[in-house]
């Protein structure tokens, strides 16, 4: 149990506190123009998409709450429209953070219906080791989807639509048809093993199935953004979902056999996509725990 000790206290300084000793004052908030109309924003927590135009902004996730002065300075350069949607691609704290101001202000909240669920509660996270307590209900979504729905905005129809238990249950991409641009949330991970909520009812199996779906939407030049990392394409989460089934098929290999973590561990299934995706928060060690214990030894 040692490594899992280790990748908890680890994983615990990194983001479960990140709230108490973050200084959001030093954070800048960038924007980068991914196609006409279509924009990634950078601060910290997960990457914002932003789609503005002659109707009014749409925001894809909103990081913390202490940025959203920012964010909204940095949607004002390139824009005198208001915000009047914001959609979360999932309940995480660094996605979400920015709810409570946007709605304030006048947005729209929008989710899948899971996320309205488990913001609604506290949410205990036995890998983070992290607590997060109910939102306050300003921060809630107001419109939920099970499946789908099309924001017909700024001469683009974005549709935001659920894909099942991956990075959690209540996942979301969001795809510009006309822009050819996906927002693909936390189940990608540019440049960087991913983390699996798997309190929240995450799975590696799930994170692969959805990958599979991310690369049939749009086309071969399609702009990916992810909900941590640099901008990507095809080619890029083309890579990760490789990287993924490989790890996934090791593990699997050996919990079936019925090697224990530590077992598995020692043979190293990462071996040879650390130098690429293990210097990112979620080390290598810990990448193979989540996907040890999320892993169904049932071939599917
Ligand atoms: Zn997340």
């Amino acid at each position: 149990m040692r490594s899992l000790a280790v990748a908890a206290t680890v994983l615990f300084t990194l983001c479960g506190s990140v709230h108490a000793q973050q200084n959001f004052d030093t954070v800048q908030v960038r924007s980068q123009k991914v196609a006409a109309g279509v924009y990634m924003l950078t601060g910290a927590g997960g990457n914002i998409g932003l789609s503005i135009g002659d109707d009014a902004v749409f925001v894809v996730d909103d990081q913390y709450a202490p940025l959203t002065p920012k964010i909204l300075a940095a949607i004002a350069q390139l824009t005198d429209k208001p915000v009047r949607f914001v959609v979360n691609t999932h309940w995480h704290w660094d996605h979400t953070g920015g709810n409570e101001a946007m709605g304030k202000a006048g947005a729209l909240l929008v989710a899948h219906d899971n996320v309205r669920r488990r913001m609604s509660s506290e949410q205990v996270n036995e890998f983070l080791q992290r607590t997060t307590p109910a939102s306050p209900p300003g921060a809630l979504p107001v419109i939920t989807f099970s499946d789908t729905v099309t924001f017909h905005i700024n001469g683009d129809d974005v549709v935001a639509f659920h894909v099942a238990n991956a990075h959690t249950d209540g996942d979301a991409f969001i795809l510009w048809r006309k822009a050819n641009v996906v927002h693909a949330g936390d189940v990608f991970f540019n440049g960087r093993f991913p983390f699996i909520d798997l309190s929240s009812g995450g799975s590696i199996d799930g994170m692969i199935a959805a990958i599979d779906i991310l690369l049939t939407l749009g086309d071969e030049n399609a702009k990916i953004i992810p909900g941590h990392g640099e901008l990507g394409d095809r080619a890029t989460v083309r890579e990760y979902g490789k990287m993924l089934k490989t790890v996934r098929d090791r593990v699997r290999q050996q919990k079936a056999a019925g090697r224990s973590l530590e077992q598995t561990l020692a043979t190293h299934p990462t071996a040879e996509f650390d130098a690429r995706w293990g210097t990112g928060f979620i080390k290598p060690d810990q990448f193979v725990t989540m996907v040890y214990q999320s892993v169904s030894t049932t071939r599917r």
